[in-house]
C-alpha cells in the first residue's frame, strides 16, 4: 500500500485535538489534550499553553504514521489574536481571547468601517488591534497581528504574518476582492496586518528541526487554517451549494453552503467565502440549554422513545433560554414560550422539539430570502444530533433529507484542508511511501 496521510489539529476553547486522515478521509489516528495550566503570576499564559499543547500532541502520534505524514494544518477560535515581534515571532503582548470585548475602540472603529460591518462589534479581532494600538507603548512598527491558527502553524513553519481569509474576516479582510478594503489600509495599524491566502493553501516546509525532532515526511508541508466553527462545518463534508449544517448544541446554529455571498446585520447573518462558494451561517438563541433547563440528558433519552415523530405536535412554542433573539427572527425583547405544559412530559418534550426544528426550517427560509441558494439537504452536528426522534420530526417540518453529519470534530476538517493543501501543491502526487507497516 502506498499512502500519504495529513494531519489536522483543532484548537478550541479548552483543549485542543489532533486527526490524521488518508486522501479518503479514513481517520489512522485521533487524540485529544486539554490545555495545561501555565500561569504568569496569577493570570493563565495562554500562549504558552496552546504551544505546550501543539508540541504535546505531536509527541502523541503513533511512531508508525509519521514519516508518512505530509501536510498538516490547525484551526483556531476565530477573533482570538496574538500581537507578536514581526521578527521573533515572539508574542508581545497576552492574547486577546475569542470572546474578549474591547469596546474602547468601537467608536473608532465604527466610524472607519461601513455601516453595520462584521467588525463592528467590541470583541472583534479589528477591535482588538486598535484597542492594542490605542494602549500600549511598545514599537509597533515591528509587530505583526496574527490569530490564534495562525501563531500556531507559524510554530511549525517559520514564516511570521502568514493568515487565511476565513481567520482574517473579523479583522475587516475582504475575500471577494481578495484585499483588505481601502478603508482599513488607509490606518496607521494596517501595517500589522498579515498577509492572507485561502484557507488549505500551502505556506511551505515545516522547520527542519521540527521535521527531524517528529520524524515527518521530508516534504511535508504546513497549510493555512481556518476558525474552529469553519472546520467543524468542513469535516461534515457538506461540499455542494444546497448542503447544510445544523449544529444543535446549547444554540441552534446554521451553515448553508450557497453559491452567492449574503451578510445581515439585523439578523446577525453573515458569509465566509470557502473557495468559489460561500458559508452562510446564523445562529438563534434557541437550542439545547433551553432542553437542559427543563429535562436531564437522561430523561431526553427516555422521553423521546416515547414520542412519535410522524405525528404533528400541536404545541405552538418558541424555547429560548432567556429573552432576547437574534436569528430567524431580529428581537431583543421577544420572551421565551414555553406555554402551556401538557400533563405528558412525552408531549412536552415533543411540542418543544418541534417547535425548534420549526425555528431551524425558517431558518433556511430566511436564508433563501436574503438570497443565499435553497437548503437541499442537512446535516446535524452537536448534542442535540444523536436524538433520532428528532432528526425524524425535523425531516418531516423540513421537508428535507436530514441525518446525523458523519464527521463533526474540527481537526477533522483541519485534516481535509491539509489535504486540499497538498493537493494544491502537488499537481503530481509525488513520492508516494509505502504503509504496509501502518497499524490502526
Ligand atoms: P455545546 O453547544 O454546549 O457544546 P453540545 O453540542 O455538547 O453543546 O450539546 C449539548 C446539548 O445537547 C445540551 O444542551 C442538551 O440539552 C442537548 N442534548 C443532550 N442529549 C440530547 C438528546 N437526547 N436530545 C436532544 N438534545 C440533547
Amino acid at each position: 500500500v502506498t499512502k500519504n496521510l495529513f494531519l489536522g489539529m483543532d484548537f478550541g476553547t479548552s483543549g485542543a485535538r489532533y486527526v490524521i486522515i488518508d486522501k479518503q478521509g479514513i481517520i489512522y489516528a485521533e487524540g485529544k489534550r486539554d490545555y495545561p495550566p501555565c500561569k504568569d503570576g496569577n493570570t493563565v499564559d495562554w500562549t504558552s499553553s496552546w504551544k505546550m499543547t501543539l508540541f504535546l500532541l505531536l509527541e502523541d502520534i503513533p511512531y508508525s504514521l509519521r514519516p508518512f505524514i505530509v501536510s498538516i494544518s490547525i484551526d483556531g477560535t476565530s477573533a482570538t489574536t496574538i500581537i507578536v515581534d514581526s521578527k521573533t515571532g515572539e508574542p508581545l503582548w497576552k492574547p486577546f481571547l475569542y470572546n474578549e470585548s474591547c469596546p474602547d475602540a468601537l467608536p473608532l472603529v465604527k466610524s472607519i468601517a461601513p455601516e453595520n460591518h462584521t467588525v463592528c462589534t467590541g470583541s472583534s479581532t479589528l477591535c482588538k488591534l486598535v484597542s492594542w494600538w490605542n494602549s500600549y507603548n511598545l514599537s509597533k512598527d515591528a509587530a505583526t497581528l496574527l490569530h490564534q491558527a495562525d501563531w500556531l502553524l507559524w510554530l511549525l513553519h517559520g514564516k511570521i504574518g502568514v493568515s487565511d481569509y476565513n481567520n482574517a474576516l473579523k479583522v475587516g479582510y475582504d475575500p471577494e476582492i481578495e484585499s483588505y478594503p481601502k478603508w482599513l489600509l488607509s490606518q496607521p495599524y494596517s501595517i500589522m496586518l498579515p498577509s492572507v491566502r485561502a484557507p488549505g493553501t500551502s505556506i511551505g516546509c515545516i522547520v527542519e528541526d521540527i521535521r527531524d525532532q517528529y520524524g515527518f515526511s521530508k516534504d511535508c508541508i504546513v497549510c493555512t487554517g481556518t476558525t474552529d466553527s469553519i472546520a467543524a462545518f468542513l469535516a461534515a463534508r457538506a461540499s455542494e451549494p444546497g448542503k447544510a449544517v445544523t449544529s444543535l448544541g446549547s444554540t441552534l446554529a446554521v451553515k448553508l453552503l450557497s453559491t452567492n455571498r449574503i451578510d445581515d446585520a439585523r439578523y446577525g447573518v453573515y458569509s465566509h467565502r470557502l473557495d468559489d462558494k460561500w458559508l452562510v451561517g446564523g445562529a438563534s438563541n434557541t437550542g439545547g440549554a433551553v432542553l437542559r433547563q427543563i429535562f436531564t440528558d437522561e430523561e431526553l433519552k427516555e422521553l423521546s422513545g416515547q414520542i412519535n415523530p410522524m405525528i404533528s405536535s400541536p404545541l405552538d412554542y418558541y424555547p429560548l433560554p432567556g429573552v432576547g433573539e437574534r436569528f430567524p427572527l431580529a428581537d431583543p425583547k421577544m420572551a421565551p414560550r414555553l406555554q402551556p405544559r401538557p400533563q405528558s412530559d412525552a408531549e412536552y418534550l415533543h411540542g418543544i422539539l418541534e417547535s425548534i426544528a420549526r425555528i431551524e426550517a425558517k431558518a433556511y427560509g430566511l436564508l433563501k430570502e436574503l438570497g443565499a441558494s435553497e437548503v437541499q439537504e442537512v446535516f446535524t452536528a452537536g448534542g442535540g444530533s444523536k436524538n433520532e426522534k428528532w432528526i425524524q420530526i425535523r425531516e418531516r417540518v423540513l421537508g428535507l433529507p436530514v441525518s446525523r453529519a458523519v464527521q463533526t470534530e474540527a481537526a477533522y476538517g483541519a485534516a481535509l484542508l491539509a489535504l486540499k493543501g497538498f493537493r494544491g501543491s502537488h499537481a503530481d502526487p509525488v513520492d508516494a511511501r509505502t504503509v504496509s507497516d501502518i497499524e490502526n
